[in-house]
C-alpha cells in the first residue's frame, strides 16, 4: 500500500501515554498517486479514526479551506470532513449521495491543487447519508456551497479532483475575472 497512510505516523509512545494532541498533516497535492485511488469504508470509530478527523480539521483550517477528505491528507478511508461557515462541523464517514436534483455551475478550488480555479458543474441541491462523529447514521440535505462541497470531496472519495470536471479554462486564482 504504497503512500497510503504515511501521513499519520505518530512514535508510538504517543499511543501508550494516551496524549491527546491534533496535528497537521502533509496535505498531498496533484500528482501524487494517493490522490487517484479509491478509499475503504471505515468499519468502526477507533481511535486512530478518531485522531484522523481531529487532524484534519485543524489541517484544513489551517490552509483555509472549506472541506478536506482523507485521502488529500494520504489515508484511504472514506472520512470527510467540511465547514462552509454555517455554524456546523460536518464529518462524514461512509458517506453516499441518495438523491440529487438541480444543475448549478460554479468555481471550485481544492488544497491538492493549489491556487487554481475551474468552473464545475454539480447538482444543486444532494441528500446525503453518512455517519457522524459519534458514528450514528444521518442524512445532510444540502443546498449551495455545502453541496458543492459534499460533491467535490466525495469525488476525492473515489479518486478523482474537480480538474477532470471543469468545463472551459482551469485559471490561476490571480487570473480569476472579477465577481461581485
Ligand atoms: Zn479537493
Amino acid at each position: 500500500m504504497k503512500g497510503s497512510e504515511a501521513g499519520c505516523s505518530y512514535p508510538t509512545s504517543f499511543y501508550k501515554e494516551g496524549i491527546k494532541k491534533m496535528a497537521l498533516r502533509e496535505i498531498r497535492v496533484q500528482g501524487d498517486p494517493v490522490l487517484n485511488k479509491v478509499s475503504k469504508p471505515v468499519k468502526e470509530l477507533d481511535q486512530r479514526t478518531k485522531e484522523l478527523i481531529d487532524d484534519m480539521f485543524e489541517t484544513m483550517y489551517h490552509y483555509e479551506g472549506c472541506g478536506l477528505a482523507a485521502p488529500q491528507v494520504g489515508v484511504l478511508r472514506q472520512v470527510v470532513v467540511i465547514d462552509v461557515d454555517d455554524g456546523n462541523q460536518y464529518v462524514l464517514i461512509n458517506p453516499e449521495i441518495v438523491e440529487q436534483s438541480g444543475e448549478s455551475l460554479d468555481y471550485e478550488g481544492c488544497l491538492s491543487v493549489p491556487d487554481m480555479r475551474g468552473k464545475v458543474k454539480r447538482a444543486e441541491k444532494v441528500t446525503v447519508k453518512a455517519y457522524n462523529k459519534d458514528f450514528e447514521q444521518v442524512a445532510i440535505v444540502a443546498d449551495g456551497l455545502l453541496s458543492r462541497c459534499i460533491q467535490h470531496e466525495l469525488d476525492h472519495l473515489r479518486g478523482h479532483l474537480y480538474t477532470e470536471f471543469v468545463e472551459g479554462e482551469l485559471c490561476r486564482l490571480e487570473d480569476l475575472p472579477e465577481e461581485e
